[in-house]
């Protein structure tokens, strides 16, 4: 029996990527002040998203702060909905990370707009018209809401209670965020991982030790999987293209647009530059990668020493001269009409909203092209439905037969897989008193968990939607 919590000691509730991997967002309570570790979007069933992000499980006004890890949208996808029904604290994040969500929140409003357009148009006659979760003033609204504070710099939240962001790897921005609270008789330390990024991954610095807490709340999306080495990634990109150009096909790639977009234009830049690939044209059909791909430019202090000094030499790092960023729906429409081969990354990267929806519906059914899948694809989503290759999916409210190849590339995943966690990890066995996996489906959680067990963490829980942790005033 755990004993009472005493005053000032924090509660942490786990409200979402809890026992999933989507929606991150979890509610720290200490003494009496409310705020939250991210407030991400919540991905899935249409309506079952829908009710989740729309309900928050505790009223909005009353949360005072929120702190975010990075600016994917499973993390700050949420924000502007939270502002919308009356938060209107302060965000905190680093430099780049209020950037990207900037544009993040921005886009997000716009598909949350352009979705409710789409399914109002298709609306039989009777049938309520549907309105959008929020809106792109909503997100500008929240983006005026973020206070940027750089890494390994502490900062103090509220009297008592401070925060220092520390590099994760994971995407330009990415933090750890590792919590200080004065108690009563000594101070609680709590680290969130946020997303943990990979070794040796292009653009991005590796990730910097996990700073220590007694409570370690981490990530868990690779639990027991590992990844293709970062060094083979080339080279099977490059296998992939060639064997679609020969059939004449294109290539879709359903791109989660802030982080992977860039590394792929990274490698292919690299792959035809070193004429392993003929030139071949490469639109980014993403107002959002554009956008985000600026951002990438403006913070090269994200960067690691070998994309410094490859800037030097090429300045051309993400390929504004070879790569065609559409930004208007006439020239994304224009794409369908091509026929010779091509590459077209689009987003959503789970393929449940946005652009790449109409790519998909006028692609998968022509065996010489080839959908390359490469990232995580939650389950009861469309990009869950292609790897699992069943043979008719719905886009739109159609059936469409899927006739072209499917290629996965998990290696393209900013994510640790499970040997990076424990090497991350494990130097905190001994020295973390509890240990809450989120951000990982049930098995995978699981995985990491009994490895965690072995390698001397003793309390490693897998928290449910709604279940907390309380940390108490003996050390
Ligand atoms: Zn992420």
């Amino acid at each position: 029996m755990n004993p009472p919590a005493t005053p000032n000691a924090p509660t942490v509730t786990f409200w979402g990527a809890a026992r999933t991997v989507t929606g991150s967002m979890h509610l720290v309570e200490v003494a009496g002040r409310r705020f939250l570790l991210d407030c991400g979007l919540y991905q899935g069933k249409r309506s079952e998203a829908r009710e989740r992000n729309s309900r928050f499980p505790f009223k909005p006004a009353e949360i005072e702060a929120v702190v975010l890890s990075h600016a994917h949208v499973d993390h700050c996808g949420n924000l502007p909905n939270l502002v919308r029904q009356g938060f209107s604290g302060p965000i905190y994040c680093t430099p780049a990370t209020r950037d990207l969500a900037a544009v993040m929140m921005a886009d997000s409003g716009k598909i949350q707009e352009e979705d409710a357009d789409y399914l109002n148009e298709k609306r039989k006659p009777g049938e309520k018209p549907i309105e959008p979760l929020y809106t792109r003033q909503d997100a500008q609204n929240a983006a005026r809401l973020i206070h940027s504070v750089p890494y390994d710099r502490p900062y103090g939240l509220f009297s008592g209670v401070q925060v220092r962001f520390v590099e994760a790897g994971h995407l330009l921005g990415s933090a750890m965020v590792s919590l200080t609270i004065d108690g009563a008789s000594r101070p609680y330390t709590i680290t969130f991982t946020g997303d943990l990024g990979r070794r040796g991954l292009p653009i991005l610095r590796d990730p910097a030790p996990v700073p220590p807490g007694e409570l370690l709340i981490s990530e868990s999306t690779y639990g027991g999987r590992t990844h293709e080495p970062v060094e083979s990634l080339a080279g099977g990109l490059c296998d992939l293209v060639k064997r679609t150009i020969d059939r004449g096909g294109k290539v879709i790639v359903p791109a989660f647009s802030l982080g992977r977009t860039q590394t792929v234009i990274y490698y292919l830049g690299q792959l035809i530059g070193d004429r392993r690939l003929p030139e071949l044209p490469i639109f980014v059909d993403s107002p959002l990668a554009a956008n985000a791909t600026e951002v990438f430019r403006l913070h090269p202090e994200c960067f690691d020493e070998e994309t410094l000094h490859t800037l030097e030499v090429n300045p051309d790092l993400f390929g504004q001269r070879r790569v065609h960023y559409t930004r208007t729906v006439e020239e994304s429409k224009q794409l369908n009409g091509r026929k010779e081969p091509c590459i077209i990354i689009a987003s959503s990267g789970m393929c449940e909203a946005g652009r790449i929806l109409h790519h998909l519906k006028h692609n998968i059914e022509d065996p010489r092209n080839t959908v390359l899948i490469i990232g995580f694809q939650a389950p009861d989503t469309l990009g869950r439905r292609l790897v699992e290759k069943q043979p008719e999916v719905r886009i739109l409210d159609q059936m469409w037969k899927l006739r072209a190849e499917v290629a996965v590339m998990n290696g393209f995943s900013s994510h640790a897989d499970h040997n990076d966690l424990l090497a991350f990890l494990g130097p905190l066995a001994g020295q973390t008193k509890h240990v809450r996996l989120v951000h990982g489906e049930v098995e995978s959680a699981e995985a990491l968990a009994a490895a965690l067990r072995n390698k001397g963490f003793g309390e490693v829980v897998i928290p449910a939607r709604g279940e907390a942790v309380a940390l108490h005033g003996v050390a």
